[in-house]
């Protein structure tokens, strides 16, 4: 038990060791807010006041859950499996399961991906003859997750003009397309079971009595209801111990609010509120620098951290000509680091967009470097993954129309679009699953859907009592898919991922305690919905972690590369047009991003950088200059040594320099009275009808006419 205790500051010993009250821990990154949750968990255990039953807590991704787990048995002598830690999606999913039937869902139930979502809501538009270029359906399915998270139906939803109304319609006829296909989102999972808690008394106050300490860590991020749905669970009687860092909260754009931490304050009347101000992650000069960037942020809670590690090494900036000499130089430091010694999965490359990492990736692999994406390219979402669960998901619950729609026809089996859409609008008519209404088919359809119902029917028997991995294995052949893919020209990857998917229900059924209610499939099925984008083949190799900087939260590495630091990229176009608070969140970001280090913090950035197909000439990031000069060295020589790089017109795969107007070129910076200094992106037109795009970076991007506009090249 001492030992539980030794090595905690005094303030975090006060949290860790609080009387059974609510508890709130306001404190920076690195300063042992997970650790201080963690060791709260087992001190609680250990010292007889709760059993591992009466605990539940909240983690921000699933491996974070899996860490909190193993340390948590590697600090109290406890059987650890089947305790409530997981992802508030994770732990949602888990109650519904165990109560389908009082949640009004069939116990097969399927969860739809992002992915899904957009195809459904697609479908649905084309069923009701609505214009998808009017109503967007990204937009849709944005407009539908953003009433839910606010715990809104829509029949509450407020309608303020005709647009809003007909969105409205739409979010109706959704949700009950997924009533009728048994099939729910990941928004969903919260609001059913947060409605189902609200409505089934006897249940609340099983669980309400149940859990008698209630943990959530990076609180800041928890969004209404999720807060809601924490409170009700707590009821009166349960202690909530929250830990969160305002300036880390990084999802206010899709709802999170930091507002929660002050109606923490007040509904839990909370008086422990704790700070903890010691950092124990990062050397002195990367805490620093993360400090000096945060102070520009006003809207904060405000608080200081400090180590005493010492300075460390200064914060290595690099300035590369393009995207590909910035992968280059990356994957040289990574290559000469791991010579010195340097553990790769200690290592990490992090971006602000996920379309970045290809270039990265392409190095890395070039140079024989192994590496492991989180995000991004997730394997759960890879075409040949998602054919073989479509087909699982059918044996489970036929009425999933989107798992239908995807296979269908996959591999082609002469099932027309008319077939579809002759099966659709009578599925339609009798308001049933695709699946159901395929008997009513007659003619050429009739036969040829009439043949997928009977491949699933046998697929079903056939592996009906397999164990789970011959299940799929069984499946993917069966399926034609594997067939499929061995006669495509680049099928080679998409087989190996295919085994990788039978390895990944293997080691799932090794881990035995991850069944769940439902039994193997359907929970192997729900990993793959919640974990996409966590899991990756080839687990368990030394390699190079790169992920989104949204993805690092929580996560420490020895060594990290914040790569793209470029105005419009990090900061993220999208946040300028949204002003201050738009820049602020970016801001927070960056903040996670430098925070993830401990000893060798690299920041850099491309002056080119092809981007969606096209080649952007780019600023660097303003957040580089609120480092303060003194805390970096660039290594900017090494640039021009290892670069062979002649000129802006030699990227972008042909790209051709347009002739020159007005003596001014693409790539040239440039500075303008009212919007500062630019890089030209674009030019059109000649002589008095000459204009170029130039890009102020803050101030956006601007097209000019030359005539009117003084430029200055500098
Ligand atoms: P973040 O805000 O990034 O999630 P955090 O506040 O959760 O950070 P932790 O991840 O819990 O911080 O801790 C950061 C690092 O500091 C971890 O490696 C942890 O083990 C270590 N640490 C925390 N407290 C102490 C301590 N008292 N003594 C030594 N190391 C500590
Ligand atoms: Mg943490």
């Amino acid at each position: 038990m001492s030992d539980l205790l030794a090595n905690l500051n005094p303030p975090q010993l006060q949290a860790v060791t609080l009387p059974p009250v609510h508890g709130l821990i306001l404190a920076g990154a690195g300063s042992g807010k997970t650790r201080v949750l963690t060791t709260r968990i087992a001190w609680l255990i250990s010292t007889g006041q709760v059993g591992p039953h009466g605990i539940l807590a909240v983690t921000f991704t699933n491996k974070a859950a899996k860490e909190m787990t193993a340390r948590l048995s590697s600090l109290v002598p406890i059987n650890v499996r089947g305790m409530w830690i997981g992802t508030f999606h994770g732990l949602c999913n888990r109650l519904l399961r165990a109560h389908y039937r009082e949640a009004g869902l069939p116990q097969t139930f399927q969860i739809l991906d992002s992915a899904d979502q957009l195809a459904m809501v697609k479908r649905l538009l084309k069923n009701l003859n609505i214009d998808d270029e009017k109503y967007p359906p990204r937009e849709l399915c944005h407009f539908i997750n953003a009433h839910k998270e606010q715990g809104v139906r829509a029949g509450q939803a407020e309608v303020y003009d005709n647009y809003t109304q007909k969105r409205v319609e739409i979010y109706a006829e959704y949700e009950a397309q997924c009533n009728r296909e048994g099939v729910v989102d990941f928004a969903e999972l919260l609001l059913r079971c947060y409605e189902l808690l609200q409505r089934n008394e006897p249940l609340r106050a099983h669980y309400q009595q149940r859990f008698r300490h209630i943990l959530v860590d990076e609180f800041q991020d928890t969004n209404v209801l999720q807060y809601a749905w924490l409170k009700l669970l707590a009821g009166g009687g349960a202690n909530v111990f929250a830990v969160g860092d305002d300036d880390q909260s990084i999802y206010r754009f899709r709802g999170a609010e930091v507002g929660n931490m002050r109606d923490f304050e007040r509904d839990y009347a909370a008086q422990n509120i704790i700070r903890l101000e010691q950092n124990y992650r990062s050397q002195g000069n990367i805490l620093a620098a993360a400090n000096a960037i945060i102070k520009n942020n006003r809207e904060r809670l405000g608080k200081n951290l400090w180590t005493d590690a010492g300075e460390g090494e200064p914060i290595r900036a690099f300035e590369a000509y393009s995207d590909l000499d910035e992968a280059r130089f990356v994957v040289e430091e990574i290559r000469e680091l791991v010579r010195d010694g340097v553990v790769p999965t200690q290592i990490a490359l992090l971006y602000r967009s996920n379309a970045q990492s290809r270039v990265l990736e392409n190095e890395l692999f070039t140079k024989n470097v192994p590496y492991k994406v989180y995000g991004g390219l997730r394997f759960f979402e890879r075409q040949e993954i998602k054919h073989a669960l479509a087909y699982l998901r059918l044996l489970g619950n036929p009425d999933d129309d989107t798992a239908f729609l995807r296979v269908v026809n996959f591999p082609t089996r002469g099932i027309g679009a008319r077939s579809l859409e002759n099966l659709q609008a009578t599925a339609h008519q009798m308001n049933s699953s695709l699946y159901n209404a395929a008997a009513s088919l007659t003619g050429k359809a009739g036969q040829t859907v009439g043949a997928f119902i009977r491949l699933i029917e046998s697929l079903r028997q056939e592996t009906e009592g397999l164990p789970l991995p011959e299940m799929v294995e069984h499946v993917i052949e069966k399926s034609g898919l594997a067939q499929h893919y061995r006669t495509e020209k680049e099928g080679q990857d998409r087989l190996e991922n295919l085994d990788e998917l039978i390895n990944a229900a293997a080691t799932f059924i090794d881990d035995e305690g991850a069944i769940g209610e439902g039994g193997a499939l359907v929970s192997f099925l729900t990993l793959a919905s919640l974990e996409a984008g966590e899991h990756q083949a080839g687990e368990g190799q030394e390699a190079v972690q790169l992920m989104s900087v949204h993805a690092a939260k929580g996560l420490e590495f020895d060594v990290v590369f914040i790569t793209g630091l470029e105005q419009g990229l990090f900061p993220h176009e999208n946040s300028v047009n949204e002003g201050k608070d738009g820049l602020e969140e970016e801001r927070r970001l960056m903040y996670v991003a430098v925070t993830r280090a401990r000893q060798r913090l690299y920041v850099s950035c491309a002056q080119t950088r092809m981007l969606h197909g096209q080649t952007r000439y780019c600023m660097p990031s303003s957040f580089l200059d609120e480092i303060p000069e003194n805390l970096m060295r660039k290594l900017n020589k090494k640039a021009e040594a290892t670069s062979a790089v002649p000129s802006f017109s030699a990227f972008g795969g042909g790209y051709a320099e347009p002739p020159a107007s007005g003596g001014l070129r693409i790539g040239q910076t440039v500075e303008h009275a009212k919007f500062g200094i630019g890089v030209i992106v674009s030019t059109e037109g000649r002589g008095a009808d000459a204009r170029v795009q130039v890009n102020f970076g803050g101030s956006g991007m601007k097209w000019l006419a030359l005539e009117y506009a003084k430029l200055t090249p500098v």
